[in-house]
């Protein structure tokens, strides 16, 4: 097959900092981006796509959320534990066979409209939700984690905990390189430390990503001391699940002695969740030893807008006293996100040899005409941090093909 080209401008973090390519070429061999940099005479193409005026950056990464509950988006209740037994536990127990294959679908879509072509998934605890989200996923052929939540104890209980450990043993041969089937206890309030050995076991054995809530609310946590008579952390790090390869979502109650030993795993920061639920604000500012992605979590995250999620992060952290670069918090959104997953050999920023996931963004949404003409790559990012969104995706690529198109 022909190579593809476009012209556009590129906006892309890489290892060091941004790159901020007003004309730019990017080469697609089939689904892999062959090369990306300044369009000058030497490289011109004879045929291809312009995409100018607008920018083009990598497709967003939304490292946690969950596939059932879009439903619920919007939804208030006063706090975590309520939230979840009114509104979250009714929805994903229903979300199995012909609905969880169809509201996958309608998931992905919905995700892809956002900007988002990489993810961190929890289906519901079905295990025929796994399959119809892998399905959904390899259709469009995105990278994700996916991963039922698994519960054996109390209210939490469906089947018994041998069938949950027969179930994730199974599950675990969908696990392929781009689509990883990530080991998911729910949260240890739901799991029995049995439960959580074995799920720990299978994630060594298989070297398989596990992905978890941690100290969410302070209730949560009080909870978790007094049923396992330790903090919270300590219950993970005891069954195993403290991998390099785990992805934490929330963090927010969390001492100096838990970060400094969260340094070698992942976490999501789900600020937009966070303040609908009131659960607190994690410490943006020792998150930084991890690998830190931005979640959406929805259904407590109002939608699937990762644009939001890190203009959430700035206003909190501002009011907070430390309001961070508008080029952090969108690497935290690419590459910081693919590093959470461990993606990023293969995405999160629009380099030679990366699967060519790009997102065309209106350059009218984010700059209004008429604005200056000289702006700095950090005020180009401020502007897309605080203006981006939904109405401002107007294409989305996944692996050099064009998977969604907006109306101008
Ligand atoms: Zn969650």
């Amino acid at each position: 097959m022909a190579d593809t080209f476009y012209r556009a401008h590129v906006l892309t973090p890489h290892c060091s900092g941004w790159r901020d390519w007003p004309d730019a070429l990017i080469q697609v061999s089939e689904t892999r981006l062959t090369r990306v940099g300044p369009w000058n005479a030497r490289n011109r193409p004879s045929r291809y796509t312009d995409l100018r005026p607008h920018l083009v950056l990598p497709g967003l990464v939304d490292v946690h959320a969950h596939v059932p509950q879009l439903a619920v988006c919007g939804v208030h209740a006063d706090n975590l534990l309520d939230w979840l037994r009114k509104w979250t536990f009714p929805l994903e127990s229903r979300f199995k066979g012909a609905r969880a294959r169809e509201l996958s679908r309608r998931f992905m879509r919905e995700m892809l409209a956002q900007g988002t072509t990489t993810a961190g998934l929890y289906t519901s605890a079905w295990p025929d939700s796994v399959g119809a989200c892998f399905e959904a996923a390899e259709a469009i052929g995105i990278h994700a984690w996916i991963g039922p939540p698994l519960m054996d104890v109390g209210p939490y209980r469906r089947v018994t905990t041998r069938q949950v450990v027969r179930e994730m043993e199974d599950l675990a041969s969908l696990d392929r390189s781009t689509l990883r089937y990530a080991v998911t206890p729910r949260f240890a309030l739901s799991c029995s430390t049995a439960l959580m050995e074995r799920a720990a076991r299978l994630a060594a054995d298989r070297r398989l990503p596990v992905q978890t809530h941690l100290a969410e609310q302070p209730a949560e946590c009080a909870e978790v001391e007094r049923r396992f008579g330790r903090p919270y952390l300590q219950v993970y790090a005891d069954m195993g699940l403290l991998t390099p390869r785990s992805l934490f979502a929330h963090c927010i109650w969390l001492g100096a002695r838990d970060w400094r030993r969260l340094a070698r795993a992942a976490v999501a920061h789900c600020p937009t969740s966070n303040v609908f639920l009131g659960s607190g604000v994690m410490n943006w500012r020792r998150a930084k030893v991890a690998r830190v992605g931005l979640g959406s979590d929805v259904g407590a995250g109002p939608d699937l807008c990762i644009f939001r999620v890190a203009r959430m992060a700035w206003a909190v952290h501002s009011l907070d006293g430390a309001p961070p670069l508008a080029g952090d918090l969108m690497r935290a959104a690419t590459l910081g996100g693919a590093e959470a997953l461990g993606f990023e050999a293969e995405v999160g920023s629009l380099e030679a040899g990366k699967s060519a996931d790009f997102v065309v963004l209106d350059r009218d949404h984010i700059v209004p005409p008429g604005a200056p003409s000289a702006e700095s790559t950090e005020d180009l990012l401020s502007r897309v941090l605080h203006r981006a969104g939904r109405s401002a995706v107007r294409q989305v690529y996944v692996g050099g093909r064009l998977v969604l198109e907006n109306a101008a």
